[in-house]
């Protein structure tokens, strides 16, 4: 596979330049072949990496030595730090950091929702690289990328040492003697002049080291999301790559753990415990939509979908699931001949037992969170995204939330961390102060607290058994038939998702 862009192409030279530094503004994509594989492996890691990003920056202080620990930890982890030694070759972890940034703007271009959640996640790691360089580092990376900002000299500094304590809030109780101050022509530096942060002389904005990554992120931000909008112009060429089209839908709305299409409990689950198990077990998305069900009789295709799979993940077996729904519909206004007609083969077929028997994945919360948001009369989707904040309020003292854990779970929706929202109201609902896993999936939401109420011990066990061959099967190496699989593999799953899409009729 092989990057390609209108830019100029980049010399061999040049390119090893672009590695020169621990950081970079992803300027200039990669020129390189790469196999699927890696292609694949890279993008997963990084998707990890931002997901941690995200966590963190909820759970922790930004930059707090908490958050800089378990983020230095999870980049060396992934392979992704470009500055430590963790086996890989600087040159290498540097590559890697740079091809897997440009793979997932290909994957996270896509919408308004999926660009800025990549915006941000991406900006929190900047930050925190920038913050580990040492001055001179700095000053490389901002000269490199025609940022010609100067520090000034220590006699300049200690002339103008009692303005600049002053006007800038961040060197307050700091020697200024001690710490950087760079001069940057004034209009870079707007934000800081329109807040009044900093000391401005002769066209000039004197900013100490603490404020000069405002500047920075700035650039990086406005560089990115243009990067992104162009990208995004660029998709009908790439999505005309049948090995890569499916490939980046599948990032987009990628889940990297466990399969839960796997099913090791068949049969575990009795009908009967259906209903206890929602109200204690199930994540809001499905226990809205079995209360629905109980109540309405009928589920619309979108909510067949997302509950049907969910349901089979979590060990129903079809037997099992064609009775209940088949009792279920034949309460409301379908009678039993047709239920038979017009849902039996669609179940049978969630199954893998008509049409290309192919056995389907329960959805992940990327997907969805992203993919057929709910219309009127609809009740798939994720209450924390899809629900206006006073219904999904009202859900929460239904189902008897603290009215502080309510406003936790609405800070979180509204700085858009609905994963995290639902994590918040994992630890509520069960009593924990810390849910100590990092939530992807409704079926994991499922497995985690089955094993939180002390009911899951087995099937724990046996789920990450799945979990760790897909890791490892991330990180094999790459062979020709090890790339066609992968293809064939992501190309399956998005001809399976359409095909059932496609096979559900909106009745
Ligand atoms: S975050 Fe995931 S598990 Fe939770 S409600 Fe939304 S889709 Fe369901």
């Amino acid at each position: 596979m092989q990057f390609s862009g209108r830019r100029k192409k980049l010399s061999p030279s040049c390119q090893a330049d672009l590695y020169e530094q621990a950081l970079q503004f992803y300027g200039q994509p990669p020129l390189e072949n790469i196999s699927l594989s890696e292609f694949e492996s890279f993008a997963v890691d990084r998707m990890k990496l931002l997901k941690t990003v995200e966590n963190l920056g909820v759970s922790f202080v930004k930059l707090s030595d908490t958050y800089k620990n378990k983020l230095e930890a999870e980049s060396k982890n992934l392979k992704l730090s470009p500055r430590q030694d963790n086996g890989l070759s600087e040159h290498e972890k540097r590559r890697k950091d740079h091809i897997s940034h440009f793979i997932l703007r290909l994957a996270y271009c896509q919408t308004e929702d999926l660009r800025r959640w990549f915006i941000q996640q991406e900006i929190d790691l900047f930050r925190y690289r920038f913050g580990e360089l040492n001055s001179k580092q700095k000053l490389e990376f901002l000269h490199k990328n025609n940022l010609q900002y100067d520090t000034i000299s220590v006699e300049e500094k200690q002339a103008l040492s009692k303005e600049i304590v002053n006007s800038s809030y961040a060197v307050s109780g700091v020697k200024v003697e001690d710490q950087d101050v760079y001069k940057v022509p004034f209009q870079d530096a707007l934000d800081l002049v329109r807040t009044r942060k900093v000391y401005l002389k002769a066209g000039y904005a004197y900013i100490p080291h603490q404020d000069i990554v405002t500047i920075v992120l700035n650039d990086f931000r406005t560089r990115l999301s243009k990067a992104l909008a162009l990208t995004a112009r660029s998709l009908p060429a790439v999505h005309s790559d049948e090995r890569l089209q499916p490939l980046l839908n599948h990032l987009s709305h990628a889940y990297v753990g466990q399969d839960y299409s796997i099913q090791k409990n068949v049969g575990k689950i009795s009908l009967e415990q259906i209903d206890s198990l929602s109200g204690k077990s199930f994540p809001l998305c499905m226990r809205q939509l079995h209360q629905s069900l109980r109540e309405n009789h009928h589920l619309r295709h979108g909510g067949r979908m997302q509950y049907g799979l969910f349901l089979k993940g979590i060990g129903l077996s079809l037997e099992q699931a064609l009775q209940f729904w088949r009792s279920e519909f034949i309460r409301g206004k379908v009678d039993a001949d047709k239920f038979d007609k017009a849902y039996a083969y669609g179940i049978r077929h969630m199954f893998g037992k008509e049409g290309k028997r192919a056995d389907y994945t329960p959805y992940s919360c990327m997907k969805v969170i992203l993919s057929n948001p709910p219309s009127q009369g609809d009740h798939h989707g994720c209450p924390f995204r899809h629900s206006d904040p006073e219904l999904l309020k009202q859900k929460l003292q239904f189902y008897k939330v603290s009215p502080s854990g309510i406003s936790q779970v609405l800070e979180l929706v509204k700085g858009m961390h609905y994963q995290l929202a639902c994590q918040k109201y994992f630890e509520l609902t069960h009593n924990v102060e810390d849910a100590n896993f990092s939530l992807n999936h409704p079926n994991q939401y499922f497995i985690e607290s089955q094993r939180a109420l002390g009911g899951g011990k087995e099937s724990k066990r046996e789920a990450d058994a799945p979990q760790r061959s897909q890791e490892s099967s991330a990180a094999r190496g790459s062979t020709a038939a090890q790339e066609a699989a992968a293809a064939d593999a992501s190309q399956n799953l998005a001809e399976m998702t359409e095909d059932l899409d496609s096979f559900f009729n909106d009745s």
